[in-house]
């Protein structure tokens, strides 16, 4: 499932390899040809990640708006590659190609259906000017466990279940506690813990949370608790707890 890094990640490849250039744009799967054919021949402007949303903006045309959802995905190819019919909308210039495949939302926005999605995210913790008491505002409103306010996009974006579990264990939080218990000065280390974990997210290209001195070698599904047996620190269980429709993991000696 793709967390905020993975999205931000994407924003910067296609500035890189998109932006500045006239592109042409068709739906090879035939799923949204009005948006295709309004979208073709125009330069693209801007690609923004907000939390787990992509926003391109046009010289003359209305925003599209791409939300990958559980198992779309963007991929990149060289100028040139056949399309395949699985693709729901190719974006093609003359430096590279973008392919979408199995997103939930790819749309076009109005100026005031742009405006409302992103007054309706809560701070994304990339973001450079994210404001974190805003986010704190919004945790104090809820008496939810934690670890399910952490994945409401309307307190705080681009948090996705790894990244929740393994910032909740780092910070000694454990995932049930009310969000509204969380001291200003918990939820600052929180919040901190979050916007490193992202940022060295977008730079790695996937998901590294343990710390070099803790882990081995090889780094793949290298966590403190997301899907972990034992504790990496204190050797004790990990629990898991079906929370809404997620799993989440905490090790009850670490995480109080
Ligand atoms: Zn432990």
């Amino acid at each position: 499932v793709p967390e905020g890094h993975t999205i931000h990640r994407l924003a910067l490849d296609h500035a890189r390899i998109l932006v500045g250039d006239v592109l042409r744009v068709s739906s090879p799967q035939g799923r949204h040809p009005v948006l295709a054919a309004t979208l073709d021949g125009q330069r693209l402007e801007d690609v923004a990640a907000v939390g787990k949303h992509l926003f391109y903006t046009w010289a003359a045309a209305p925003v599209l708006h791409i939300h990958l959802g559980l198992i779309g995905r963007l991929r990149e190819s060289p100028p040139g590659v056949p399309a395949t019919p699985n693709i729901q909308l190719r974006l093609a210039g003359p430096r590279a190609t973008a392919d979408l495949i199995g997103a939930t939302t790819c749309e076009l926005l109005g100026p005031e259906a742009h405006a409302a999605i992103l007054d309706r995210l809560g701070p994304d913790v990339l973001a450079p000017d994210a404001d974190p008491d805003r986010a704190f505002q919004r945790l104090q409103r809820r008496s939810i466990p934690i670890a399910q306010a952490l994945l409401d996009q309307q307190v705080l974006s681009g948090i996705g279940n790894v990244y929740r579990a393994e910032a909740l264990f780092v910070t000694g939080i454990h995932p049930l506690r009310p969000a509204n218990s969380l001291t200003r000065a918990e939820f600052d280390r929180l919040w901190d813990t979050l916007r490193a974990m992202l940022q060295q997210g977008v730079v790695d290209r996937r998901i590294v949370t343990v710390d070099p001195d803790e882990r081995g070698a090889d780094l793949e599904g290298v966590f403190y608790v997301y899907k972990q047996g034992r504790c990496r620190r204190c050797g004790g269980e990990i629990r898991s707890w079906q929370l809404g429709p997620r799993r989440a993991y905490a090790c009850e000696v670490c995480q109080t």
